[in-house]
């Protein structure tokens, strides 16, 4: 009996031992189909020989070495690596170890950036309902994803939340998606009219959301109105691509599909695609010189920032990702997924929308496909479907949501660019399997 502490205290999860390409192999021998990399992390698969050469490499080298006193190439090269394909103006990253360390120190390089140009008041962070940016407490109070939020509510920073950009559930019947957009857009001016301008310092988004909808991207032409409005009120952009960047959508940044520049984009899972712990803050140079000719500090560290084992696989992965086939590859394989998905599920009666972008994609399940009605919360769907996947060797992400305040259920999928075609085919089959299961269980 080990002293771990699990994620699920009555859990007992089986022991991964090996990783081949798509799948995990646990300790009994069963083959697992990775169809969601974790939580979108294992973009490479789990065995990619770019990334381990380069981590045996950095080890004989230095595996670590203060930021306080040193540098190193591998750091050096990654920020070189990211900002030569980051969207146009961003100088600068700032490499810390994981998705959540990015938005927070998003969040405090936003306040300080105002501080440094006099504009003490300038401390609101204006995020969304049915978001995720992380666990600890800062990003947790950026988040909207109330079951992660409400035990620790009274430790949480007053932030504001507008609604979400989710045409499936808020577009009126008859109103055009680029309409939507711009309606759901203009809640960010409105909250920022109502909490005064001179007090907002940001707004953060996911592009993509994930873990709180699976894989939803925002309506044309939503966020080049927001970029208007930010820019209006001399308020901060801050894009969380922690699970939707790094190629995942089919772009490299997932902005890119935007046509947004942002002042910040947080990236992380796919970064390190699950061979270091590893994430980057990549910011303006604007914000940079900022800080540059004011405080000259930026106000923040971690030990572990800028790790060079952390680098060195990242800029294995990076340079993987930015070769010319990668993403037509992505975005072939995302159609193929999509069109697999659409063909099995688009009659399924439980199956109110099929979503998502390049390799990014979701299923909402209802009790109702007309009035979109959830299932209730003790079904537990999301869970049933979760268990029943994996006993057919297939990992996926269900998730359980809110959505206007009742439950929700929701499965992601974000298996590695290297899936093959017959592998897309598996992964629907099993989950097709795994749903009617589950259905079968709660009597439907
Ligand atoms: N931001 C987004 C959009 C995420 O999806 C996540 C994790 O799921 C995070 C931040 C937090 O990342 P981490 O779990 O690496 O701290």
């Amino acid at each position: 009996m080990s002293h771990i502490f699990p994620r699920h205290t009555a859990m007992r999860l089986p022991r991964a031992v090996k990783g081949e390409g798509s799948y995990i192999i646990d300790e009994n021998g069963k083959r697992y189909l990775d169809a969601s990399g974790g939580a979108a992390v294992s973009c490479l698969g789990h065995s990619n020989a770019m990334v381990r050469a380069a981590l045996h490499a950095q080890l004989d080298e230095i595996a670590f070495a203060h930021t306080a006193y040193f540098t190193s190439a591998a750091a050096e090269e990654l920020a070189d690596a990211l900002i030569e394909v980051a969207p146009e103006g961003l100088g600068r990253v700032y490499i810390v170890s994981s998705g959540s360390e990015t938005t927070e120190a998003a969040i405090k390089l936003a306040r300080q950036y105002h501080l440094e140009k006099g504009d003490s008041e300038r401390s609101r962070i204006i995020a969304r309902k049915q978001s995720y940016h992380g666990n600890t407490l800062g990003a947790l109070s950026a988040g909207g994803n109330m079951w992660r939020r409400e035990p620790f509510e009274p430790l949480l920073l007053d932030m504001s939340h507008i609604e979400p950009c989710y045409a499936y559930r808020y577009k009126g019947v008859h109103e055009s998606l680029e309409d939507y957009g711009i309606r759901a857009a203009n809640a960010l001016e409105n909250e920022i009219l109502r909490v005064g301008p001179e007090t907002v310092a940001a707004f953060m988004a996911e592009p993509v959301v994930g873990a709180t909808m699976g894989a939803v991207p925002a309506a044309p032409g939503y966020f080049r109105r927001i970029r208007e409005i930010c820019d209006k009120y001399g308020v901060l952009l801050i894009l969380d691509e922690v699970m939707c960047g790094m190629g995942r959508t089919g772009t490299l940044f997932a902005s890119e599909a935007e046509h947004v520049r942002p002042d910040i984009v947080c990236i992380a899972k796919g970064l390190g695609a699950g061979y270091q712990p590893v994430g980057a803050m990549i910011c303006s140079d604007e914000i940079y010189h900022a800080i540059e000719v004011g405080s000259g500090y930026f106000q923040h560290g971690h030990t572990y920032v800028g790790h060079p084992m952390a680098a060195a696989a990242a800029l294995a992965v990076v340079k993987q990702l930015t070769s010319a086939d990668m993403m037509p590859r992505i975005n072939r394989s995302g159609e193929k997924l999509m069109a697999l998905l659409r063909e099995r599920f688009a009659d399924h009666p439980h199956i109110g929308d099929i979503r998502g972008r390049g390799l990014f994609l979701g299923l909402e399940l209802v009790w109702n496909r007309d009035t979109k009605e959830p299932f209730v919360p003790a079904v537990r769907l999301h869970a049933r479907i979760k268990k029943n996947a994996f006993e057919h060797g297939l990992i996926c992400y269900p998730m359980g949501g809110t959505i206007d305040g009742k439950h929700g259920d929701h499965v992601m999928l974000a298996p590695p660019f290297i899936v093959e075609d017959q592998q897309i085919e598996e992964i629907v089959d099993r989950l097709e399997q795994a749903i009617n299961d589950s259905l079968s269980e709660t009597g439907m």
